[in-house]
């Protein structure tokens, strides 16, 4: 796959979480999921101190996995399962929300004035697992496969030869990749939807050019190719993220994928309530998020 490949580049939103400018490149109007891919938010990188952090209070989730993974700096994971875990780059957090969970996030008391930069990515769960118990895993023994000119982190799936050990539900990829000064040619998993962030220098994905904070999506159109070209001008890192087409149709609303707005209604009446019962408590000092209903409800 080279030009004539169907691309098109998402620019990001810019947004803000827990007093942190971050880039939201999924969901848009023109794309809103690639495979089970439902959210995609790029975070700094950013210099903390003098008051500037990413603190993210108890806050709940239903029906998705959130994927963590830092390039520069620390975060404090904790979460209504007890889970009190740092996180560092080249680390994966993977929580599973099911049926209900909350968390929260902090860069305050655990990362020295510094950049913080990473990615959050949600997964949107199945039907089949969604009404699951809420789980948590954190994997720091991450392959990487290497190429001429590129090194890969495999984050969540298969990918040329290598598996991460990460929780799947469904059938997808995330992948981390260094890409010195040149070109690579990368395998595309036949069938998949595929997309590729930009978190370094520009690159050109398929002979489109990919900003920083951008998203190039790659449709699967004549997947028979099977491969992409990424050219860095200079050295750079991308993330590729990919999986099967998702064949249910996903209600989003904050922080809850779910398939109806009764659905939705419901999470956020047992989280504004209290939250207890359904969504555990946060070992956490920072103060738990609220916001009003949903517009319909
Ligand atoms: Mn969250």
């Amino acid at each position: 796959m080279t030009t004539g490949t169907p691309v098109t580049v998402l620019e990001p939103r810019l947004a803000e979480v827990g007093g942190f400018e971050v880039g939201r490149v999924l969901p848009q109007r023109a794309r809103r999921m690639v495979g089970p891919w439902c959210f995609v938010d790029r975070m700094g990188p950013a210099h903390l101190g003098h008051g500037a952090g990413l603190d993210v209070g108890p806050h709940p989730h239903i029906g998705l996995q959130t994927v963590t993974w830092l390039i520069e700096g620390r975060l404090l994971h904790t979460d209504s399962l007890g889970t009190e875990q740092v996180i560092e780059p080249g680390q994966l957090n993977l929580m599973t929300a099911g049926r209900g969970v909350s968390h929260a996030e902090q860069s305050s008391g655990v990362a020295d004035p510094g950049v913080l930069y990473g990615v959050q990515l949600w997964v949107a769960q199945p039907s089949l697992t969604r009404w699951d118990e809420p789980a948590f895993e954190h994997h720091d023994d991450l392959e990487v496969v290497e190429f001429d000119r590129a090194r890969a982190t495999v984050i969540i799936g298969t990918f040329a030869g290598a598996a991460s050990p990460a929780r799947r539900d469904t059938d997808h990829v995330a992948v981390e990749i260094e890409l010195d000064t040149g070109l690579v040619e990368l395998p595309l998993i036949d069938g998949f939807e595929h997309a590729v962030l930009c978190l370094g220098e520009p690159v050109v994905v398929a002979g489109h050019i990919v900003e920083h904070g951008q998203l190039a999506v790659i449709d699967p159109g004549d997947s028979a190719a099977g491969s992409l070209v990424i050219e860095s001008p200079v050295s750079s890192r991308v993330m590729l993220i990919g999986g099967a087409p998702f064949d249910e149709a996903v209600l989003m609303w904050w922080n809850y994928v779910a398939r109806t707005r009764a659905e939705i209604v419901e999470a956020h009446r047992d989280w504004s309530s209290g939250g207890e019962q359904r969504f555990g408590m946060v070992p956490t000092s920072l103060e738990r998020i609220d916001v009003p209903g949903p517009p319909w409800a």
